[in-house]
């Protein structure tokens, strides 16, 4: 297994990085404990200092920051910066709010009129945080934030595509003067990986990616006995009920559904739409898709990216050509295309019937399921009916009856009139099949801390 950059744009291979060497590996965890060492006994004001300088030097070298995840994975300049803006943010959030996040807490004792018992919270040791490719710092940066200033150390193991983007934010955190061995990129074989996870310096496992990687790793983390996060794969619904303003709505059903070339984990997947309002939104929407622009995505007149591999590509075609031999409409909406690169047409599935087993899939890239619901009860029952718990969201003019729509959908974050989105200070991730744990505002940061009792009697 080889760390390459692969331009998606070109299929041009940039650069291999062989993989960590054993000795590396070794090297990289006695740093990383010896960092943590001494790192945990810093203040959080020493600690703030570093984050704020990370979230500094993201925004003054956003231009370079961006160009790497354009060319590495494809995604439009605009996004890419506003991917840097954001992994800025998520430094910034913590720098001011981790010590009043990890104030210790009284405790009242009613059963007992005297002495004082308070919770503290305290660090752990060295985190493994294994990352995928669609948002190369922002996955990053939602966990090594919050650990970073909570007194952990981290090491990482990134996606075998982006190798360059693991490099920079390695640098990043060099140059924004956190103490060697803090934080460490390596290139580790899965082998590897596994190793670090057994080393018993290593005291809890981030994740991010598919559902059978963090099966892997969990387990892995489940038979040496430590805590681990899981954000996994989701399918949001995207609920459209009779009363939605549907100007608004299809902006936002196109845009859901293809930013970052449709490969978000909470992209919205599923649009079910009320019999009601169906044939007019299908209409507007498949329109809003025949606007979208294929191309370079370095240049700003592109809006739809190329996917982050010629291998997405193929896997999403035969995952298409599944839907449609299960038995399901496909649409394509016939863009211009590029000549070479990872390109790949929207497609709009409809008519997927129960027994489908389409219906149930994560589609990573932009193909559109779409649903005709009897009325509301039926779209909050088709949207239920999913493996996944992410994200969702629902459209109305009626705020009130969009929480109430809201609080009957089964997933970890529901919106009202805005397609799932990902904020420095909103909390991130799911329930069943997408995961456990939440990350970012106080949620991620005790995530791995212990959180201590004194009891002083
Ligand atoms: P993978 O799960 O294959 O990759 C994610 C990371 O896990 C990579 O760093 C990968 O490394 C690593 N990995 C995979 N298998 C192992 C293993 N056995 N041992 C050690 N490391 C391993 O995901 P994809 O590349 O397919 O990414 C897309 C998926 O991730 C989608 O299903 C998507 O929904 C989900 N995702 C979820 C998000 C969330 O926040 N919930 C956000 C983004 C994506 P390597 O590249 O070397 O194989």
């Amino acid at each position: 297994m080889a760390y390459a950059t692969i331009n998606p744009f070109t299929n041009e291979q940039i650069r291999i990085y062989p993989n960590s060497t054993d000795a590396e590996v070794d090297t990289a965890l006695d740093q990383a404990h010896a960092a943590f060492l001494s790192w945990r006994g810093t203040s959080f004001a020493q600690r703030a200092q570093v984050m704020q300088k990370a979230a500094d030097i993201l925004r003054r070298d956003i231009e370079k920051y961006a160009e790497i995840l354009t060319r590495e994975m494809g995604k439009l300049i605009s996004e890419a910066r506003a991917e840097t803006e954001l992994s800025a943010a998520i430094f910034e959030y913590y720098a001011k709010n981790a010590e009043s996040l990890l104030q210790p807490q009284d405790l009242p004792v009613a059963s007992r009129d005297e002495g004082r018992a308070k919770i503290v919270f305290q660090p752990l040791g060295i985190l493994l945080a294994v990352e995928p490719w669609n948002f190369p710092y922002y996955q990053v940066a939602r966990i090594i934030a919050p650990q970073l200033s909570a007194g952990n150390t981290v090491v990482l193991k990134h996606a075998s595509n982006v190798p360059q983007s693991a490099a920079a934010m390695d640098q990043l955190m060099i140059e924004a003067g956190l103490p060697k061995g803090g934080f460490r990129n390596l290139y580790p074989t899965h082998d590897q990986v596994a190793r670090i996870v057994a080393d018993h310096r290593v005291r809890g496992v981030a994740l991010t990616g598919s559902e059978g990687a963090g099966a892997k790793i969990a387990a892995a983390a489940g038979s040496a006995l430590k805590k681990s996060t899981m954000e996994l794969g989701g399918s949001d619904a995207f609920i459209v009920l009779e009363d939605a303003d549907l100007e608004k709505t299809i902006k936002w059903a196109v845009f859901g559904r293809h930013w970052n070339a449709g490969q978000v984990c909470v992209s919205a997947k599923r649009l079910i739409v009320v019999d009601q309002v169906y044939d007019r939104f299908v209409q507007g929407y498949r329109d809003g898709v025949a606007k979208l622009k294929m191309g370079d995505p370095m240049d700003p007149a592109t809006t739809l990216a190329p996917l982050s591999s010629q291998g997405a590509v193929d896997n999403l075609k035969k995952q298409v050509e599944g839907a449609i031999a299960g038995g399901a409409k496909a649409e394509e909406i016939p863009l211009p295309m590029p000549n070479t690169g990872a390109f790949f047409r929207p497609v709009i599935l409809s008519d997927i019937a129960e027994d489908n087993p389409a219906r149930r899939e994560e589609f990573f890239g932009p193909v559109t399921l779409l649903f005709r619901a009897k009325n509301e009860e039926d779209a909050i029952n088709i949207a239920n009916d999913s493996p996944y718990g992410l994200g969702g969201s629902v459209f109305t003019k009626d705020e009130a009856r969009g929480e109430a729509v809201a609080a009957k959908i089964e997933t970890g974050m529901v919106y009202v009139n805005h397609p799932t989105m990902v904020k420095a200070d909103l909390p991130f991730g799911g329930v069943l099949r997408s995961g456990y744990g939440r990350e970012l505002i106080g949620l991620g940061i005790k995530e791995f801390v212990n959180a201590k009792l004194i009891d002083v009697v």
